[in-house]
């Protein structure tokens, strides 16, 4: 079968919940992808960032192999020989006291979500049914109900009304409003470091920081969506280390399982997770063995293979040498390590011919927010590549 027949079967018989670019993928190996003509790209979307350590990684496949052939699901009503070493390494390398798995990102916001309206009542006592949860304008946590509510995108919430109420939200950036919008009530403060699906939107210097002092002095938790900034991608294992934080809460996901298999996790103080008795919460695949084999060898190598400070070292000079693109469309290109967006004027007409073209070329990134391109590959990724990408990315934006 060709391309276009593979394309038709979707269309014939899926949902129309996506637009992808036309090009059917059938294999990948680090940076690169290949079509079913045999055509070769580079994925510099990285599947939002959940393959940092890029397409099929050797190591995580043979974890993933070798729990395959051992043991996949116990469900947590057994324990298995997984869970415990998995907690292990990620509450050590994160200094995190307690951990939660879950599958999906989503999924981990809204664990977040149940655990800090539990500690608002248990802990700081607030009323019943009064707990208020902070979140940002132009925010991206998932696509759940409860999450789609507090969405400040109009398509991501039309039609799926009523929403879950308890939650405010404030401009992003703007740690004035923050204070300004917290009351007794408050229980937490979910905030992405880096807003990813709302255009690579970085935050003004000292923003974090100020959050931090907020929230403490407020008795308020700080939940920081790190499914996409996290394990690497902005050159540091997590974004809030560029600003030198420790959030109360932590999500992570995509990148947790180097793209093999969902894994997410909640990682946290041991004060609010601490909430949780059993039957509180659960998942029957949260946790499971193939899950950790695979998201422990995922994280390891991300350590083992210097790829975080590799996404940092690149991360710059692929930024630099963006800006250094003389282009009429380019307004702005912002990002931090390995998380760039290029914005374009409105007068380009939409990132999207512009990824067309750039697949055309042989790089695959997908526009975000009509004028921004984003550029986010692997984290494996080399400079002379870089140089590759930069050739062909000036062609096309000129
Ligand atoms: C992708 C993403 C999510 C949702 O993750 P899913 O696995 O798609 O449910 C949540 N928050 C952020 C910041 C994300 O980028």
């Amino acid at each position: 079968m060709k391309s276009e027949d593979y394309i038709r079967l979707e269309n014939k018989y899926g949902a129309n919940n996506y637009k992808p670019l036309d090009v059917v993928l059938t294999r990948g190996e680090g940076i690169w992808v290949w079509d079913v003509e045999g055509r070769k790209y580079m994925d510099c979307l990285s599947s939002y960032s959940a393959i940092n350590q890029g397409h099929c990684h050797p190591k995580i496949l043979s974890a993933l192999k070798q729990q395959a052939e051992k043991l996949t699901l116990v469900s947590r009503a057994f324990h298995s020989d997984q869970l415990g070493p998995f907690y292990e390494e990620i509450c050590q390398r994160t200094n995190s006291h307690s951990v939660l798995p879950m599958n999906s990102g989503a999924e981990a916001v809204e664990t977040a979500i149940k655990a800090v309206r539990k500690w608002g009542y248990q802990v700081k006592k607030v009323a019943p049914g009064q707990a208020e949860i902070i979140v940002c304008e132009n925010n991206f946590h998932g696509r759940t109900l409860t999450i789609v509510g507090f969405s400040t995108e109009e398509q991501y919430r039309d039609g799926y009304a009523p929403f879950t109420p308890g939650f405010k939200t404030i401009p992003f950036g703007d740690a004035e409003a923050l204070e300004a919008a917290i009351t007794p009530n408050t229980v937490g403060f979910l905030v992405e470091p880096i807003q990813g699906e709302g255009g690579v939107i970085v935050p003004p210097e000292g923003y974090l920081k100020s959050v931090r002092e907020i929230c403490d002095r407020n008795n308020v938790m700080l939940i920081l969506d790190e499914i996409q900034t996290g394990l690497g991608r902005t050159g540091k294992l997590f974004a809030e280390e560029h600003e030198g934080i420790e959030s109360d809460l932590t999500l992570v996901g995509k990148a947790l399982s180097g793209g093999f298999y969902p894994v997410s996790a909640v990682l946290s103080n041991k004060e609010v997770l601490g909430v949780f008795k059993p039957g509180d919460h659960g998942s029957t695949f949260g946790g499971n063995p193939l899950a950790c084999a695979v998201a422990r060898a995922a994280f390891s190598v991300l350590f083992e293979e210097k790829m975080i400070e590799n996404a940092a070292v690149q991360g710059d000079y692929f930024q630099k040498r963006l800006k250094e693109i003389k282009s009429p469309h380019i307004k702005e290109v912002r990002g931090k390590g390995l998380l760039i967006g290029v914005e374009l004027v409105p007068e380009a007409g939409g990132a999207r011919r512009f990824c067309e073209a750039l697949r055309d070329k042989g790089i695959l990134c997908k526009e975000t927010h009509t004028h921004v391109i984003r550029f986010a590959p692997p984290l494996v990724i080399k400079q002379d590549e870089l140089d590759w990408a930069l050739e062909r990315i000036g062609g096309v934006l000129v």
